[in-house]
């Protein structure tokens, strides 16, 4: 069952010289206890994406189409209709733990509130139940140390807490951005597999958003691609990886295969992603594209399917060089 459900977003932003899109009709779903990985390159609209489904984007942003939670359309809903789902049914995990802390509150405290607030529990259960969720995700001696404050933690263990705090009222949603960015190599590992494991544990969906396609086909079960606003292609993280269709996501893979021991020099992407309030018409890749043909720079390709595994729809790929299947 879906849990939940992206209908032809957009987001926009008003400026000097007029309304300009980051997000463009982008469309997806994903289902219970199920991951997807977002990738792309900055300025893609993964970030912006992920902040249209929490309700936290600006002011001045403007959206449309549909988000739907467990069949709810989030957009639209109040403030405080969206505070109610925010850690109970909908959570996110930010790049910087210790911006996404307070420093002036222990972090059992922390945690505890979340649980008073969304689960109603009393001071005490709130209190024990930090405890469990700091031992479940990893933070050793949990009584003692629910009582010290985010600066008294390393950046990993404080990572740990903030996952321990969007996961405290089992959410049907998580959305993770970047979350290790910040942290050594050694603990990344160790944090994204932490992510995953608990997501599976207590059944939650999981966004993961990341510039790293390795990174993602390792922890999420799907893979989407994402370039200038829109999807370019989005299946199985195996089947993308391994036949790769998109030229964009192709390049992608050149340039990830070269980093990890390619003999040559190391591919780059040619040009610069597109500026967003003057993007290129027809494909938006259509200027770094080796395989252009003329009607690129004239007509958006949408997502279509391709390639079926067993008869399912396994492959979206917006470009014209393949044919529906
Ligand atoms: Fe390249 Fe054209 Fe496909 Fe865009 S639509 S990725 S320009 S071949």
């Amino acid at each position: 069952m879906s849990v939940l459900n992206v209908s032809r977003l957009k987001v926009s932003y008003p400026s000097r010289d007029g309304v300009f899109d980051v997000v463009r009709g982008l469309s997806f779903e994903l289902d219970e206890a199920d991951s997807l990985g977002i990738a792309g390159e900055s300025g893609s609209g993964k970030s912006q994406t992920a902040l249209a489904i929490m309700g936290l984007l600006p002011d001045n942003a403007r959206v449309s189409g549909s988000i739907r939670l467990d069949g709810q359309e989030l957009l639209g809903e109040s403030e405080q209709d969206l505070d109610r789902l925010r850690g109970k049914s909908l959570a996110m995990v930010f790049q910087d733990p210790l911006s996404a802390l307070n420093p002036y509150m222990t972090v059992g405290r922390q945690i505890g509130e979340v649980l008073e607030l969304h689960q109603g529990m009393s001071a005490k259960e709130a209190a024990r139940r930090s405890c469990e969720l700091l031992q479940m995700t990893g933070i050793d001696e949990p009584g003692r140390r629910s009582k010290a404050y985010p600066h008294q933690f390393s950046g990993g263990q404080r990572q740990r807490i903030l996952i321990a705090m969007a996961l405290a009222c089992g959410p049907r949603l998580l959305i993770a951005d970047e979350p290790t960015t910040a942290l050594d190599v050694t603990v990344q590992k160790k944090i994204l597999e932490l992510l995953r494991s608990l997501c599976q544990e207590i059944g939650t969906a999981l966004i993961l958003i990341s510039h790293d396609l390795a990174v993602l086909s390792g922890m999420c079960r799907n893979l989407m691609i994402m370039y200038a606003g829109m999807e370019m292609e989005r299946g199985l993280s195996e089947q993308v990886l391994l036949q790769a269709t998109h030229p964009y996501t192709a390049a992608l893979l050149r340039t990830l295969e070269d980093l990890h021991g390619g003999a040559g020099p190391l591919s780059v992407i040619p040009g610069e992603p597109p500026d967003m309030r003057n993007p290129p018409g027809g494909c938006p890749f259509h200027p770094r594209c080796t395989e252009v043909m003329p009607h690129c720079s004239e007509v958006i390709p949408r997502p279509r399917p391709v390639k079926r595994i067993a008869g399912a729809q396994s492959q979206w790929v917006a470009c014209h060089l393949e044919p529906e299947q």
